[in-house]
């Protein structure tokens, strides 16, 4: 396994492009830039925790292909405990870092990929599982991070990726020869990639007989030839280029450091692809990838609202209004919340079924469930957290000005809460208040893993609407005949 240390030290040999605000930031600067250093130490975190005692338990894992231990973001589930501990690891992490640490993403799609190769294999006799198992096998003993690219541009949302005006806007094989493929497009809001090793791409909805050029799942490294990113801006991320008070969680950021990765005719060789054409299977794909994904919504979203939490009752107590009645039930009411998300993860992994690969997957229902409770619940736990947090979050002088040699004084005077706490300490945290209930954090939990009709599309597939009807129609003591209703 990997150190925190040999994973920063592995970053910096890559021949990575990425620009940043239209500057091409040099290969191996890339993840010392303020816009990144941050993601860089929170994806860090995935790697130091495996490597202590302390969390060895839930962060590493036995290889059900070696044998060997190693980090569990490498790791195909193999039982409902694997998945429960999957959620139980992010919600650790996130306690730790306040926001996303990226890993999850190629977690779920080597999961998702693995039991589908199989699948396919079975169906049609290809050999991508074999393939898949290869690849996997150098991600776990080098401890790679893969970063998970489904998300394709899209263009008229109306259209099929064989019907946009411009075919690119959603990665296609351009080319096929005796040693691999060329792709081209991009994959929009790419969490982690700019500090990945790899990246997996997938297609991004289910496709028909003309879209099968669409149909393609594949690895390839992050600085393959033909491959740049284009960073993505977040709130108030001019910030970095100041002090560490105004950033709020200086230290690791806001979500993932998400980019737009452009495939420029990129050559894929034949092992590294996994799905070529096969159209058939891309729905149950991406229905799959979806489903694990939306498991981890309750972990690391559990985790962050445990420090928004922990940073609205700080600004309580530093302010004076700590032991009122409504900031305590305010409180109470985003622990309720939290511990809802949380539960919906964990049931969704103990009602967890092994596939015919042996991988073992999520209650689908169950995860949609919980995803879509975060559409919705984070606002409110993040509104409450503004409710105490006061006014001062959206109006606070900046770091300087407090540093100021003579208005700090005056910021220091006037933004004191009780008056054993120092200002900056009251500073600080509603910093941190704002840096985790702003635009891009919020955005996250709505879009990530699919917007909120993307799981309601998937209730109707598997609520078995039907049977309710069956249900209530027995009790009521009514006939069905279903030819009736037109
Ligand atoms: C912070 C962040 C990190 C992310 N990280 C990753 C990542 O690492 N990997 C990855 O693959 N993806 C990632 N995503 C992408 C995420 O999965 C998508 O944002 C999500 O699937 C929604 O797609 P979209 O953003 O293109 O929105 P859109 O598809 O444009 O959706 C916007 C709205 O339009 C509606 N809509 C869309 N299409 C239709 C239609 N045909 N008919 C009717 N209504 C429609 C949607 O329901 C929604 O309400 C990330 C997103 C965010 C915000």
């Amino acid at each position: 396994m990997k150190t925190a240390r040999d994973y920063i030290d592995s970053l910096r040999e890559r021949k990575i492009k990425v620009y940043i605000k239209g500057e091409l930031i040099d290969s191996d600067k890339v993840i010392d830039h303020p816009f990144i250093k941050g993601h860089v130490n929170a994806a860090s975190m995935t790697y130091s925790m495996a490597n202590s005692p302390k969390y060895e338990d839930l962060m590493t894992v036995k290889s059900h292909l070696t044998g060997k231990k190693i980090n569990r973001f490498t790791h195909i589930h193999q039982s409902t405990e694997d998945l429960l501990n999957k959620v139980k690891m992010l919600r650790t992490i996130s306690q730790q870092t306040g926001t996303c640490y990226q890993r999850c993403v190629g977690f779920d799609a080597m999961n998702t990929t693995y039991s589908v190769t199989y699948d396919m294999d079975q169906k049609l006799g290809t050999d991508y599982h074999e393939r898949f198992k290869k690849f996997l096998l150098y991600v776990q003993e080098n401890d790679l991070m893969v970063a998970g690219a489904m998300t394709d541009p899209k263009g008229d949302r109306s259209l099929r990726p064989s019907q946009q005006a411009d075919p690119d806007m959603f990665v296609h094989v351009v080319e096929k020869n005796d040693k691999g493929i060329v792709i081209r497009g991009a994959k929009a809001h790419m969490t982690g990639m700019v500090n990945s090793h790899e990246m997996l791409i997938m297609p991004t909805m289910g496709m028909k007989e003309d879209d099968a050029d669409y149909a393609v799942c594949c690895a390839l490294p992050v600085d393959a030839p033909g491959v740049l990113h284009i960073f993505g801006r977040q709130t108030n991320d001019d910030r970095k280029m100041e002090g560490d008070i105004d950033q709020g969680n200086a230290k690791f950021g806001i979500v993932g450091g998400e980019s737009l990765t452009i495939l420029n005719d990129v050559f894929v060789p034949w092992e590294r692809v996994f799905m070529c054409g096969e159209y058939q299977f891309s729905g149950l794909l991406v229905e799959r990838f979806a489903c694990y994904h939306r498991q981890n919504y309750g972990g690391c979203k559990g985790g962050v609202s445990d420090v928004v939490i922990g940073a609205a009752a700080l600004m309580a107590d530093f302010s004076g209004y700590g032991k009122a009645g409504h900031i305590k039930e305010k409180l109470n009411e985003m622990i309720h919340l939290t511990e809802t998300l949380y539960a919906c993860s964990l049931a969704c992994s103990c009602q967890g079924t092994a596939t015919a690969s042996g991988a073992y997957f999520v209650d689908p229902l169950l995860a949609n469930v919980g995803k879509h409770n975060v559409t919705k619940l984070i606002y409110d736990i993040d509104r409450l957290a503004q409710d105490i947090g006061g006014g001062i979050i959206a109006t606070m002088p900046s770091e300087s000005d407090l540093k100021h040699p003579e208005i700090g004084q005056y910021v220091d005077k006037y933004l004191r809460g009780v008056a054993s706490v120092p200002t900056e300490d009251r500073m600080r945290i509603g910093r941190l208040i704002e840096n985790m209930t702003g635009g891009t954090a919020l955005v996250e939990s709505m879009h990530g893993a699919g917007s909120p009709q993307a799981q309601k599309v998937m209730y109707s597939k598997l609520a078995n609407l039907e049977q309710k009807k069956e249900f209530a129609a027995h009790l009521a003591g009514v006939h069905l005949n279903k030819n009736e209703v037109k």
